[in-house]
């Protein structure tokens, strides 16, 4: 195990645990040879920690709110940007060299572990406007100056999406243009609205995919799933493209095998 660098993940819920005890167990699975840590926020509830404990080396509960820090002085100016705060508190890691973010909504097929070669900032392109980075996935170093000026800078900007992922393209500006190294393949972010936006990309590219992002408002935690069946319920029972229940039923897989049994 290599003890300088981590995979790093965030969920301020109960719903985004889930996530992360997928994210968390898909990354075990892959033998990854780094640490797992968690951020969260002291919304979630007991039961989820004590699942989380059983995937994650690391957890560590971050509360804004409370601090007596920067971080919540910046709040007060900055409410809406309370998950993006916490997010940031990445940057405070310091006893590890070099991180990899995933959202808590992704989803590892793959050993990843080749990412820890690329640089600060390293991301794949959003599929809704790829002169920005996606932020679901993402190489950084943690380093408590660069946290302080991500920290000015949200106070003094905001975030032009009023998330994490606006205040982090507007800080590593530079991102689109200066260093391809630092651009990621898609592969490893390959959201699901790409089964949509390019559907002959994703038929050609798809089974390559490393990381599966289940970007946007509905989670795959949110559906409910019949294991006999492999049906994917939706609350507005509209069908879903079967290539979407293809990437849902991956989710799935790691949720029978490996996250439900930390719950019995
Ligand atoms: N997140 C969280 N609680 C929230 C919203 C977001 O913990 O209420 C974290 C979680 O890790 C999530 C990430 O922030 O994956 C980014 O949010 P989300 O994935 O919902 O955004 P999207 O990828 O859909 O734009
Ligand atoms: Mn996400």
């Amino acid at each position: 195990v290599i003890t300088d660098q981590a995979f790093v993940t965030l969920a301020t819920s109960d719903g985004y645990g889930q996530g992360a005890l997928v994210l968390g167990s898909s990354l075990r699975g892959s033998q990854t040879t780094r640490i797992l840590v968690i951020l969260i926020s002291p919304m979630v509830s007991q039961r989820v920690r004590t699942a989380l404990a059983c995937v994650f080396d690391e957890i560590i509960v971050v509360d804004v709110m409370d601090s007596r820090d920067s971080a919540h002085l910046a709040l007060l100016g900055r409410p809406e940007l309370g998950v993006t705060f916490t997010k940031l508190h990445s940057w405070c890691l310091i006893k590890y060299t070099k991180c990899v973010f995933m959202d808590a909504d992704t989803l590892v097929l793959n050993n990843i572990d080749n990412l820890f070669e690329r640089e600060e900032l390293s991301a794949a392109p959003d599929p809704g406007w790829p002169d920005c980075f996606n932020s679901g996935v993402f190489v950084f170093r943690p380093s408590m100056d660069t946290y302080h000026r991500l920290l000015d800078f949200a106070v003094d900007y905001g975030s032009f999406d009023g998330g994490d992922q606006g205040l982090l393209n507007s800080f590593f500006s530079d991102w689109a243009t200066k260093d391809i190294h630092k651009h990621l393949p898609f592969l490893y972010n390959l959201s699901s609205v790409a089964v949509y936006n390019y559907l002959a990309a994703f038929k050609r590219f798809g089974s390559q995919a490393k990381v599966i992002h289940f970007l946007g408002p509905v989670k795959p935690w949110h559906y409910t799933f019949i294991p006999d069946t492999h049906l994917v319920l939706t609350d507005t029972g509209k069908p879903k493209e079967p290539h979407i229940v293809d990437l849902l039923q991956l989710w799935w897989d790691v949720y029978f095998s490996s996250v439900m049994p930390l719950f019995t």
